[in-house]
């Protein structure tokens, strides 16, 4: 069960817009493009030498990292492929570019807290729950 704020952007425009106005015990297929979902695909892998990685951080394909280029502004990038001399990264999400299919069961719906609304995301699926 994943619960969700509607309207705050938790999940990819294609699918929040496919469950507007959907009922408890609805039950969906939903097909969302790539561009509905985590976009296009706008720049292309690049390699990192290994020695510009704190030598203690421990990579993996599929970790995700901060980049601040020039203007100070922060992308998140993933790790691809890594070897001793060079780590592929790509600025992409995972999946940009592929269109996605969801299977959706909606099996509660119920008003946001305040503090919900004021965080923009889901405290759990009683709105109680801790979070970091
Ligand atoms: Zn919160």
């Amino acid at each position: 069960m994943l619960p969700y704020l509607h309207g705050a952007e938790n999940i990819v425009p294609g699918l929040e817009a496919a469950l507007l106005g959907r009922s408890v015990g609805d039950s969906l297929e939903v097909e969302v493009a790539a561009a509905d979902g985590y976009g296009e695909r706008a720049s292309k892998p690049f390699k990192i030498p290994r020695n510009q990685f704190p030598p203690d951080v421990e990579l993996e394909p599929g970790m995700d990292f901060v980049i601040e280029n020039d203007q100070g502004e922060q992308r998140v990038h993933w790790v691809m492929e890594l070897d001793d001399t060079a780590v592929l990264v790509d600025g992409n999400h995972p999946l940009a570019g592929i269109d996605l299919f969801f299977s959706v069961e909606i099996v509660g719906i119920r008003d946001a807290t305040e503090v919900e609304l004021d965080h923009g995301h889901p405290h759990g699926p009683d709105g109680q729950g801790h979070h970091h």
